[in-house]
């Protein structure tokens, strides 16, 4: 599975925004990495900056000096949907009203064929989602509508998931879709007494990089409105459902370990999700090792409950970016080499439990297995921080039709053998749920199939589709 994207917004009066702007995304950089882009606002113009690449390699100090003023929005992106070139990274810009506006998207929506018709756009034009809300929005703004009365008007006319951050001149908008699929907070520079500046994030760690303190989450179907006056707050669309909707897999995957996402830090919930995890069942094993980055705090939980040593089994390069793989090399298992290495000495003749956060085609599984097994494990039980993932998402997160999740079309059993360890189990969904301390928040369709929105026809398992 591949992140969103990550969003950022900053306004701080009378102070250049575009070094914090990329330090944010720095921080963000996890959540997307084929683009990443800035649009800078100085009192006069709007400039847009943005290139394939990790953040370090589309922005330097030359490129962050002429990003001038006091406001600024961003994005890293990884492609949900639309093209993967650079037309596609964001924010994307519209010279509409009279400074134009810029928009930075994470999530992805599900009803772009009646909003593309509703833009005029052709059948067979293919547009991003984030253009198409942006041509949209353009629509109403050159009919003489503010920026504000258009994202009154269009944004309820949305379905599926965005979290947004908005430049327009002298204002930037934060706003989250009326489930919450995707997360969004408010942060403030300076002190509560006197503020310097008010910042919107997809997680805190962006804020804690430029030294903002963490005031709260944006709910969901609010707009927040950021300008040199400060922060005004307006709940511009009822709450789609009584309990929020972010993504569970946030929790499991997504998140840094750092962030806090409904009040929890996620690294906590992580260990939790170990620590239930360990008490279904019990195998005797001689080491329990974490898949990097997001299996180890669960692997940690795991051994502190079941009294087994926990302990390093591989390493991870750090570095990969876009990597290339020969025709003739087996595709799945040069990748997982490219990415991880098995520690040796840490594991030969070892009986591991082995923590991963989630199997999807269970390709990379099975060649994370053999890897392990090469370098001399005895034995390789697999555990999986979070239930079969048997649905496909559309809410932002890129995974495969259903007919290639391993886990739709195969038993728990039939899983372990065509993945070759020697028992496997996942956590059970009541017990993710009491890892992250919550009864019946959060989005959990690819885990149930109760997609909370309207989904292509066939899918899911509620009469809703449309
Ligand atoms: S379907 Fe799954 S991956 Fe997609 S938003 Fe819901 S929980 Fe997250």
């Amino acid at each position: 599975m591949k992140e969103a994207c990550g969003v950022v917004g900053i306004v701080a009066p009378n102070r250049p925004v575009a070094h914090w702007c990329f330090d944010a995304l720095f921080a963000l950089q996890h959540r997307g990495q084929e683009s990443a882009g800035m649009a800078t606002f100085d009192g006069e113009s709007i400039t847009v900056m943005k290139d394939n690449g990790l953040v370090f390699s589309v922005f330097d100090e030359r490129t962050l000096m002429s990003l001038r003023g006091s406001f600024a929005i961003g994005h890293t992106r990884y492609s949900t949907s639309g093209s993967a070139n650079w037309t596609a990274a964001q924010p994307v810009y519209r010279s509409a009203g009279h400074y134009g506006f810029a928009i930075s998207h994470n999530g992805n929506l599900t009803n772009t064929e009646e909003l593309a018709r509703e833009a005029g756009i052709l059948p067979g034009v293919m547009l991003s989602d984030s253009d198409l809300v942006a041509e949209l929005l353009a629509m109403r703004v050159d009919a003489g509508a503010s920026l504000e009365e258009a994202l009154g008007e269009v944004l309820p006319t949305l379905e599926g998931a965005y979290s947004l951050a908005v430049l327009e001149g002298d204002a930037i908008y934060g706003i989250r879709d009326p489930f919450g699929f995707r997360p969004l907070c408010l942060g403030r520079l300076g002190t509560e007494d006197a503020p310097e500046g008010w910042v919107v994030a997809s997680e805190s760690p962006a804020l804690d990089i430029m030294g903002a303190a963490y005031v709260r989450e944006i709910r969901p179907g609010e707009m927040v409105k950021l300008t040199t006056d400060g922060v005004v707050a307006r709940q511009i669309m009822e709450p789609a459902s009584p309990s929020e909707k972010l993504c569970i897999f946030e929790f499991v995957y997504f998140a840094r370990p750092d962030s806090y996402l409904m009040g929890h830090q996620v690294h906590t919930a992580r260990k939790r999700m170990g620590e239930l995890l360990a008490g279904q069942s019990r195998v005797d094993a001689d080491l329990v090792v974490g898949v990097p980055d997001s299996g180890v705090p669960a692997a940690e939980g795991y051994a502190a409950a079941s009294g087994i040593t926990f302990g390093y089994g591989m390493v991870k390069n750090r570095y990969i970016g876009r990597t290339f793989i020969a025709p003739d090399q087996n595709a799945r298992a040069t990748a997982v080499r490219r990415k991880l290495n098995p520690l040796r000495e840490n594991i030969a003749g070892q009986r591991l439990i082995v923590v991963d956060d989630s199997i999807v085609r269970g390709t990379t599984t099975k060649a994370l297995v053999a890897m392990l097994r090469d370098a001399g494990a005895a034995e390789v039980h697999l555990r999986i921080s979070s239930p079969p993932f048997m649905w496909p998402c559309y809410y932002g997160i890129d995974t495969p039709r259903r007919d290639d999740l391993l886990a739709a079309t195969h038993s728990v059993e039939e899983m372990r053998v065509a993945i070759d360890c020697d028992s496997l189990e996942f956590i059970t969904l009541e017990n993710l749920r009491a890892a992250i301390q919550i009864t019946d928040e959060c989005c959990d369709a690819c885990l149930t199939g109760t997609y909370p929105t309207s989904v292509p026809v066939g899918i899911g398992r509620r009469g809703e589709n449309s």
